[in-house]
């Protein structure tokens, strides 16, 4: 009977007898003549090699993956969100992700939100994607019987949140936490108004604009974040997410049916820190957009 040469040589590399111990080539071609599963008898790993080589190439110094960031653009850019890390998982597979834009709505006689707010001081920060201001403790709303501290605002440009596929020039977001670590989101939208009539606390955000990035900067005097918002209080409800990673599901959105003005000045200057930071829309998936009367 006669014998597969190369199932002799197998049985001579078990035996020790051929030092093949280094030879990848001669494993690699049994391993595929043979299809053994044995993983012994398995080709070593050849470092940037493709599958099926079969030459044994020089070890490439390995070369740690570029960091990617997340952005608005670029390697980072939103589609990209949910693959950067694996706490981001909800930007890809998330249902109740935000932004959206607000359509279908049921309306109702929805409870007034109860703004607890009140001049307090502030500090202005820019962190890499947009300007944040951070509010000193005491300010809070009241919504459906949980009540929530006011931690900080920002803003975004064109605005995130689109009403019957509107897309304003900018939005403000007011971020609320509940003792638990609840969020509850505020959306103000942002129109352009007349250039005689600056929106005052927005100015003294922008009057207070940290000269570097990543440092917040303490301003002086006290900020009302009542003046923040429209006179008028009716607004759109729904759950969604936090609009940036690791897009936080479970939040509770209010976003005011009036936009407030600023003028073109004001806008501009957001502009020329962050001409785009807004999201695409997110699906809807059915989700229930409640609206006041
Ligand atoms: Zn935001």
């Amino acid at each position: 009977m006669r014998r597969n040469p190369l199932l002799f040589l197998l049985v001579l590399s078990f035996a020790g007898l051929v030092h093949a111990e280094d030879d990848t080539a001669l494993q690699q071609r049994l391993a595929d003549k043979l299809k053994l599963s044995d993983p012994a008898l398995k080709p070593r790993k050849v470092t940037g090699g493709e599958a099926g080589t079969h030459k044994a190439k020089p070890k490439a110094p390995k070369v740690a993956p570029k960091a990617v960031t997340w952005a608005y653009a670029g390697d980072g850019s939103p589609q990209h969100w949910a693959e950067i890390a694996p706490e981001n998982r909800a930007c890809g597979v998330g249902t109740r992700q935000s932004p959206i834009d607000i359509r279908d709505t049921i309306k109702v006689d929805l409870e007034k939100i109860n703004f607890d707010y009140r001049p307090s001081g502030f500090a202005v920060l820019d962190n890499g994607k947009t300007i944040q201001v951070n509010m000193a403790s005491g300010n809070s709303l009241q919504v459906m019987g949980r009540s929530f501290d006011l931690q900080s605002f920002h803003f975004h440009r064109p605005s995130e949140e689109r009403v019957a596929g509107r897309q304003y020039e900018m939005v403000m977001h007011l971020v609320h936490k509940d003792p638990d670590g609840h969020v509850a989101m505020v959306a103000v939208l942002i129109e352009r108004g007349p250039d005689n009539k600056p929106q005052a606390a927005v100015q003294q955000v922008w009057n207070n604009l940290p000269l570097e990035r990543g440092a917040p900067q303490q301003a002086s005097g006290q900020l009302d974040p009542l003046q923040l918002l429209p006179t008028e209080r009716g607004y759109f409800t729904f759950m969604g997410s936090l609009t940036t990673p690791p897009c936080t599901e479970d939040v509770l959105w209010m976003v005011m049916k009036q936009p407030v003005q600023l003028t073109s000045a004001q806008i501009a200057i957001f502009a020329r820190l962050y001409p785009m930071n807004a999201r695409p829309i997110q699906a809807g998936s059915g989700r229930m957009i409640k609206e006041s009367n």
